[in-house]
């Protein structure tokens, strides 16, 4: 594994990054830890100036910055400053609320006996951040925004496909005035990353990224007894009711399913229709699908991005392959198609039986899985038929009975009438094999402090 940029666009290698030597983690973790001894004590009101200046600093430079996610993962630029700003919103968050977030909380006691007692929320140490190329600065933003905040100090790994980004938020933290170690950015091997979470002084992991990535770092983690966060893949359900406006909601599949060119942990990977409107959704879902158009993802025409990597077009091309074998139909949409770049031609599969494998994998790229359901209860049921549980949504014009469904739906994250919601200020996490923990808003903040009860008793008290 060797950290490179590689243009999706056109498949050419830009530039090699070599690995950190054992010797620059030691010297990262010295100067985080140095770093921590600090930063923990510094005001809420000077690590907000820092996070401030960090969202000033990316809106001044969007279009800089979000050429650099569009050179890495190959996201459309329209895509790519959306994140920027995104990233932005959430470091301006924390600048706004992390102090009341974390602001002591008095506890009401049964008894006067029992004392003065309070929790205060202090900070752990160090935290290893290993996050996903999809969203490369928001991925980020949503740890060290609330982590740095909280007193936290963090390295990062960063996936090997997106070094420049990662490069980019190290001089961004810097550029916003964050101490010298507060943040650091590493290009460790995967070797490394173990020992990381190893060291006495990392307090936490929070890692966003596959099932498998996220099992075994969580053992390691759980090896070495420390904290973690999981943010796993998914396979959200698009839940389509009979009553629904079927225009604006066939709008919101295609987008739902495409955005990111289909490389969202939150993406409408599985398409639940109810019997009396799905030839109708198919119909207009096909004719949606089929008027994207692929091309140079810097051009505004353009509404279909090359996937991340060559890699990542043929492994989905062999998943597609698989879940033909096992008895479903590919139908590809035949969009014209650039010659060069890691393009892949949007596919809708049918016909996924209980047994094909693809009812319990995420397929991460632009796959539409379509479900014919008999009524609200089978869908709801084949809704909660995956191994994963991060998001999903439900499509109807009556709120009160979208609301009832989506309350039936286990999963972390469920929008009625919209595909999914990313913003500064809702939470994002998810439960089964899409993880444990939360990110974003008072959740995210307060899952790497100490909650310390401080109790004053009085002397005299009874036991
Ligand atoms: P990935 O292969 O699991 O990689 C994620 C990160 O983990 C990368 O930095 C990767 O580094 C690192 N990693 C993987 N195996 C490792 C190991 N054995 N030791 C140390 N580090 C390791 O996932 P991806 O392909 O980048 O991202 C796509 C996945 O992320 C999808 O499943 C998607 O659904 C999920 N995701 C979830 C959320 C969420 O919030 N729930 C958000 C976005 C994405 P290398 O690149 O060096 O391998």
């Amino acid at each position: 594994m060797a950290y490179a940029t590689t243009n999706p666009f056109t498949n050419e290698q830009i530039k090699v990054f070599p690995n950190a030597t054992d010797a620059e983690i030691d010297t990262a973790l010295d100067s985080a830890h140095n770093a921590f001894l600090s930063w923990r004590t510094t005001s809420f009101a000077e690590r907000a100036k820092v996070m401030q200046k960090a969202a000033d600093i990316l809106r001044a430079n969007i279009d800089e910055y979000s050429k650099l996610l569009t050179l890495e993962m190959g996201k459309v630029f329209g895509e790519a400053k959306a994140e920027t700003e995104l990233s932005a919103a959430i470091f301006e968050y924390y600048a706004k609320n992390a102090e009341k977030l974390l602001a002591p909380e008095d506890l009401p006691v049964a008894n006067k006996d029992e004392g003065r007692a309070k929790i205060i929320h202090q900070p752990l140490g160090i935290l290893l951040a290993v996050e996903p190329w999809n969203f490369p600065f928001y991925q980020v933003a949503r740890i060290i925004a609330p982590q740095l905040s909280a007193g936290n100090t963090v390295v990062l790994k960063h996936a090997s496909n997106v070094p420049q980004c990662a490069a980019a938020m190290d001089k961004l933290m810097i550029e916003a005035g964050l101490p010298k170690g507060a943040f650091q950015n590493l290009y460790p091997s995967h070797d490394q990353v173990s020992r990381i979470i190893a060291d006495h002084r990392v307090r936490g992991l929070a890692l966003t990224g596959s099932e498998g990535a996220g099992a075994r770092l969580a053992a390691e983690a759980g090896q070495a007894l420390k904290k973690c966060t999981m943010e796993l893949g998914g396979a959200d359900a698009f839940i389509v009711l009979e009553d629904a406006d079927l225009e604006k909601t066939v709008k919101w599949a295609v987008f739902g399913r495409h955005w990111n060119a289909g490389q969202v942990c939150v993406s409408s990977k599985r398409m639940i229709v109810v019997d009396a409107v799905y030839d109708q959704f198919m119909n207009q879902y096909r004719e949606g699908v089929a008027k994207l158009k692929m091309g140079d993802p810097m051009d505004p025409a353009t509404t279909l991005a090359p996937l991340s990597s060559q890699k990542a077009a043929d492994d989905l091309k062999k998943q597609v392959e698989g879940a033909v074998a096992a008895g479903a139909k590919a139908e590809e949409i035949p969009l014209e198609m650039p010659n060069a770049g890691a393009f892949f031609r949007p596919v809708i599969l049918t016909d996924v039986k209980d047994g094909n494998p693809a009812m319990r994998e995420e397929f991460f790229g632009p796959v539409s899985m379509i479900f014919r359901v008999k009524d609200e209860a089978e869908a709801i049921r084949m809704a909660n038929d995956s191994p994963y549980g991060l998001g999903g949504s439900v499509f109807t014009k009556d709120e009160a009975r979208g609301v009832r469904v989506a309350e039936q739906i286990e999963t972390g994250m469920v929008f009625v009438n919209h595909p999914t919601m990313v913003k500064a200020d809702l939470p994002f996490g998810g439960v089964l094999r899409s993880g444990f923990g939360r990110e974003l808003i008072g959740l995210g903040i307060k899952e790497f402090v100490n909650h310390k009860l401080v109790d004053v008793v009085d002397i005299d008290a009874p036991f």
